[in-house]
């Protein structure tokens, strides 16, 4: 690589699954790997004198993310044709939208390292339907058309993203607000979600600046492939600048795929051609109107997102930015923990006891902590529990793991497993007397405060706890022993 001073630039273009019971204009079930061809019928496989309807619950989700990506929303919205031939594209042509998307001009804010975020400009949001797939066997090739005609949302931001970080902070984030919305299960083995990058970098010449052509790298469908495309890019467009000196011009943007095995691109066309989609307003689906009833009625849909409900547990709760990211994965734990913090529990105990402990069972039991079986009220009890001295921070954890089967609440779980801490100042002075008496030299040690004396404070203490079989509240015996021996 040479050493030019350059910037990069990215802008990104994703395609989402909507994850609506059928399919965008017929009536065919999406279901995930059933057998091929199997959600079929005359609309979707285009057969002539078959007619589309629109799925409203698809516009609904469609407008309810240009809402949470801060969108002009259109009140008036229409279909096109995209005029292209492909064998998984029965109809020759792919409904979508195309001068009037259903909304625009939006941004997005994205998470970066230690609570810094950055806003990205969104250009367009619109509806379009996907194509089947083909699956190539040797000599032949099959199509499956179950997925042909599925909801897939398209999202288009500005070049704004500079580092490979941020081009997959956004993609993430992107996958986080689909899902606190329930408009798609954004489940990347699935497909749900694909990312286009177009990227390009800006060298500086000292004297004056030149863009390197634009490549876009098609269909990644992992947040690594994406941001490892991207850092590819980088490199290997300043070795082509170096040996070609070739920069940005109209018509001289090419698309290329990526080879995950090799981990680079892979030129794919030269020169994209004037696009000649020919794209047309579609004859067979009526212009949808929104009005405000029923932009109303979307907008009570909506929920607090992802990253507000991550920055609103930093400012509120006093959590790092890096707790607060681990519980607002997913929504689920996110309310989960609002709940349990509402029910009294101090909150960085409730985190802890939640991320140390809780999504780790969940991890291993393959489903979300608020599927483990304990109510946010009992985990509030706990963490006051642990608060207060009842119990130790250990045995609070053990106590979480035995509330997933023993359904019982934590008073009651801490008192079957003996785990109930005394904190009886009267009750463990007697002990820490007794402690004190058979043990003079340690004793004396302490009370001189010289090298000895930490090694046999912590002698005594454990005399104490051995004594009253662990029970005892640590904090409590350090604190008679300092009275004692001072
Ligand atoms: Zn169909
Ligand atoms: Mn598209």
């Amino acid at each position: 690589m040479s050493d030019l001073k350059y910037k990069l630039v990215v802008g990104l273009e994703i395609h989402v699954h909507l994850c609506t019971k059928t399919k965008m204009f017929c009536g065919c079930g999406l279901e995930y790997g059933v057998t091929a061809n199997s959600r079929i019928c005359p609309v979707c496989l285009g057969m002539p004198g078959s007619l589309p309807v629109m799925n409203r619950q698809a516009y609904e989700f469609a407008v309810m993310m240009g809402l949470a990506l801060n969108c002009r929303i259109s009140r008036f919205t229409k279909w096109d044709r995209k005029n292209y031939y492909y064998p998984d594209l029965p109809k020759n042509y792919q409904i979508s939208q195309y001068d009037l998307p259903l909304a625009e001009k939006g941004y997005i804010e994205i998470p970066l390292e230690e609570g810094r975020t950055k806003k990205i400009r969104i250009i367009r949001v619109h509806l379009e339907e996907d194509a089947g797939k083909n699956i190539h066997a040797g000599a032949y090739s099959h199509v499956d058309l179950n997925r042909a005609g599925t909801g897939l949302l398209e999202i288009v931001t500005e070049p704004d993203m500079n580092s490979p970080v941020e081009v997959r902070a956004l993609a993430m984030e992107l996958q986080r607000i689909v899902r606190y919305l329930g408009v798609s299960e954004a489940d990347m083995q699935k497909g749900h979600m694909r990312f286009e990058p177009n990227v390009n970098l800006t060298i500086n010449l000292g004297d004056k600046e030149v863009k390197t052509p634009i490549v876009e790298v098609k269909n990644l469908n992992s947040f690594r492939a994406l941001e490892r495309s991207v850092e590819y890019e980088i490199g290997r467009q300043l070795d082509e600048f170096a040996e070609t000196g070739k920069v940005m011009e109209m018509g001289n943007k090419s698309t290329r795929g990526w080879d995950d095995v090799n981990q680079v691109t892979v030129l794919q066309r030269e020169k994209e051609e004037a696009h000649d989609y020919r794209y047309l307003p579609e004859p067979d689906l009526v212009p949808v109107e929104l009005d405000d009833q029923w932009l109303g009625d979307i907008k009570s849909g909506l929920c607090e997102l992802p990253l507000q409900k991550q920055m609103r547990f930093v400012s509120e709760y006093g959590l790092s930015d890096y707790d607060a990211g681990v519980l607002t994965a997913d929504r689920a734990t996110a309310d989960f923990f609002d709940e349990a913090v509402k029910a009294g529990g101090e909150p960085k105990r409730i985190c802890n006891l939640l991320t140390q402990v809780g999504l780790k069972m969940a991890n291993e039991k393959g489903c979300s902590l608020a599927d483990l079986g304990f109510s946010a009220a009992n985990v509030a009890e706990l963490a006051k529990m642990a608060e207060g001295g009842d119990v130790s921070a250990s045995a609070a954890g053990t106590i979480l793991e035995k509330m997933t089967e023993m359904k019982e609440n934590p008073q009651a779980i801490a008192e079957k497993l003996n785990l109930i801490q005394k904190s009886d100042a009267g009750e463990l002075e007697a002990v820490v007397d007794e402690i004190i008496a058979a043990n003079a030299e340690a004793s004396q040690q302490v009370r001189e405060g010289g090298k000895k004396s930490g090694k046999a404070r912590g002698f005594l203490m454990g005399q104490v706890m051995q004594k009253t079989k662990g029970q005892a509240n640590p904090k409590v015996v350090s604190e008679i022993l300092g009275k004692k021996l001072s």
